[in-house]
């Protein structure tokens, strides 16, 4: 064979700085190309051989990379079925390079996108080279060896050459610009991140060892891959240790995982893998995308999202499959409907798999619960079909440390905690400590305390109440308790008329100013605590919910508001009413009825004014009307004042109040200090 020049089919007059240009983020993944071309070559000979058409001997296939950082070149050698000149012209000149022009020419707009950059294959190596030989030898008996030369023009030329060792050998004489790739690290990172399974044994380096106190280059190749990785094998041969072991290699830094999934169907698609479930103690140990999808155990990406359901990518492990499109945009992937079915198949194997360790390892499971917890509820509230799955296995906890199936729990509590209108309340906490005192006045009442305690569950209840027929959730200091689940229609304090008020400016009074306070006289029994301050179930949901981010501001940026809730049995409020009226009466008397005055003429002038216009009512009426509202106005305030008097300048007022901001954890400060030194001097 003469040397020949020709050049290379593609249509686009000069394509080569259009790869460089559109690839720049994503140039390494040349070496994944060469390499699996490298691995096809040896595994289409060993399938040649297997028939036994293979003339000579089979003898060594690993792949050799090397990197010379002096010559600033890079070679990939494989002893596979190597190419004879006709071929490289068919396969190299024409298809590789028009299919990869094609390649460009379709996603140009949104290479970026597309999933790991499938179908460039030989035509990558010119991202980052400013010329590209070939030399090979074809398994073909009588095959002479080829050189074929390329310098990023589109003209190549090819010539015969010496060539004793059967295969292919790649060399980049890599850009000015891409010298990194010549590099022992550079190379060794991108191995392990591409090839680290490949299915044909790969030879990077050689091995060192430990001598005369240094390491030093044995003769021995280093091999870098696993070729034979643990989710192509067999599940019912594989020993928990071996997945363990599998995990660590993974991700080195991890604790152990909680449980595995191994994936294997053939049928309606192809799809093997591993998936762990890592321990997840809170949201800020939550890491996504540590899933790593492989092609034929070609690494192709660590960005899974798309392909497995968003509440999966919390798992760690590997998923490996042919069936997933590679050379497509992301957005097009969601439609696919391989990935769908994929995703379902996915989704379905985790709950499987869940339930199966719930019902076969129970003890397990719950010990593991804390930890599993999230990734579940997270699946539940993003996942319709999951939650559905996951009704059936997921667990409450109880304040007693108790775990039940939620099927079980609403067994257990259905009689008990059933209200008087037929909903079966359910009752938890989210902190076990600063609740402790509301706790245990349910459970006095013989009711079930959940403990609810991780960050999606202001999110988590509202799914809940949906979910579970006939129930409400209620936070366990969110009322009183007979108030949380009513038997009956609560009989209504009897107060004096505008007491209620009254007592409310009195308490508001001597309570931190930035929260907003009601007061409701209630008839809890003379044994229960005086007064419970207590914070509305809804209003507190949406608070949780809007800090988390659930889109809702405007409750967010509202003042916390609470309800006292004055229990007008107990001794001790009852001798603070009193001590009001004793102090208070005369003056509000007066007060009252001097409002009742104004009341009077106000609403003389309403009764004249009702039936006229505006414009017709003459100036002097709406002057004196204007007066007296203020007059009314400044009564109120004076009354007001009156009872915030009372409240501040009465010791067992603020010793019943400070009591119940303590049991609600929000006693600090100077408020505290006082709450001390006041107990003391009531103890002399
Ligand atoms: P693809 O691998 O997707 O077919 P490539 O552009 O990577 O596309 O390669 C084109 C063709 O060149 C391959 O199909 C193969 O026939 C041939 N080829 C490439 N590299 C080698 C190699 N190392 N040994 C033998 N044949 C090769």
């Amino acid at each position: 064979m003469t040397k020949t020049k020709g050049q290379i089919g593609v249509t686009t007059e000069n394509i080569f700085p259009v790869i460089k240009k559109f690839l720049y983020s994503d140039h390494e993944i040349f070496l994944r190309e060469l390499v699996a071309n490298a691995v096809d070559a040896t595994q289409k000979l060993k399938a040649i051989a297997g028939k036994g058409e293979l003339k000579g001997e089979l003898g060594e296939t690993t792949i050799h990379i090397e990197a010379n950082d002096k010559k600033n070149t890079l070679t990939i050698t494989d002893r596979g079925i190597g190419m004879t000149a006709e071929e490289i012209d068919k396969y190299i000149n024409q298809i590789a390079f028009s299919s990869a022009g094609e390649f460009l020419e379709k996603y140009k707009d949104q290479l970026d996108s597309i999933i790991g950059h499938f179908g460039l294959g030989f035509y990558s190596a010119f991202m980052v080279s400013k010329k590209v030989e070939i030399e090979s030898l074809s398994y073909k008996e009588g095959s002479k060896g080829v050189k074929w030369s390329c310098d990023g023009s589109p003209e190549f030329t090819m010539e015969e050459c010496k060539k004793e060792d059967r295969g292919t050998k790649i060399t980049l004489y890599l850009d000015d610009d891409s010298k990194e790739f010549a590099t022992k690290q550079k190379v060794e990172e991108l191995l392990n991140k591409y090839c680290k399974f490949m299915p044909v044994k790969i030879a990077f380096g050689k091995e060192t060892e430990w001598k005369d106190g240094k390491n030093v280059e044995t003769d021995k190749d280093k091999i870098i891959n696993d070729s034979e990785p643990l989710w192509a094998k067999t599940p019912s041969e594989i020993k928990d240790e071996e997945y363990l072991d599998f995990y660590r290699k993974l991700y080195p830094m991890k604790e152990d995982p909680l449980f595995w999934i191994h994936l294997n169907v053939d049928y309606p698609f192809n799809l093997t893998g591993i998936l762990y479930f890592p321990k997840i103690k809170d949201r800020m140990d939550v890491s996504k995308n540590r899933i790593q999808l492989y092609c034929n155990q070609m690494f192709v990406t660590d960005q899974v999202e798309n392909i497995v359901p968003e509440f999966l990518t919390l798992l760690y492990g590997v998923i490996d499959s042919p069936d997933i499109p590679l050379n497509v945009s992301r957005s097009y992937l969601q439609a696919d409907s391989n990935v769908k079915k994929i995703s379902t198949y996915i989704t379905k194997k985790v709950a499987d798999r869940l339930e199966e360790i719930s019902k076969d390892k129970k003890e397990e499971f719950e010990s593991k619960w804390d930890n599993l917890k999230l990734f579940i509820e997270y699946g539940m509230l993003t996942d319709e079909k999951f939650c559905e799955r996951a009704m059936k296995f997921a667990l409450f906890k109880t304040t007693d440390g108790k775990f039940l199936g939620y099927e079980d729990f609403g067994k257990l509590i259905e009689k008990e905690q059933k209200d008087k209108d037929k909903k079966v309340v359910y009752l938890y906490a989210t902190d076990a400590v600063a609740q402790y005192q509301w706790i245990e006045a349910a459970k006095a009442k013989g009711y079930q305390v959940l403990l609810f305690d991780s960050q999606l569950d202001s999110h988590f209840v509202n799914l809940l109440e949906t979910k579970i027929k006939d129930s409400r959730f209620a936070r366990v200091d969110s009322d009183s308790i007979d108030n949380l689940i009513q038997k009956e229609d609560a009989k209504k304090p009897q107060l004096k008329e505008g007491e209620e008020l009254d007592l409310e400016y009195a308490f508001a009074a001597v309570l931190p100013e930035e929260g907003r306070y009601t007061l409701q006289a209630e008839n809890m029994g003379e044994n229960a605590a005086p007064m419970l301050l207590t914070q509305n179930e809804f209003m507190r949901r949406y608070k949780e919910m809007s800090a988390l981010g659930g889109g809702m501001n405007f409750y967010g940026e509202m003042p916390d508001s609470y309800t006292i809730k004055l229990n007008v049995e107990n001794p001790l409020v009852k001798k603070i009413i009193a001590e009001k009226d004793e102090q208070t009466e005369e003056k509000a008397k007066d007060i009252k009825a001097q409002i009742a005055n104004v009341q009077d003429a106000l609403d003389l002038i309403d009764k004249d004014t009702k039936d006229k216009k505006n414009e017709d009512i003459p100036q002097e009426m709406k002057d004196k009307r204007d007066k007296l509202n203020s007059t009314l106005n400044s009564l109120r305030d004076q009354k007001r004042e009156l009872m915030r008097e009372f409240g501040r300048s009465n010791t067992l007022l603020k010793q019943i109040t400070d009591l119940a901001l303590l049991s609600n954890g929000m006693l600090k400060g100077k408020q505290l200090s006082e709450f001390v030194s006041r107990s003391l001097s009531l103890l002399k």
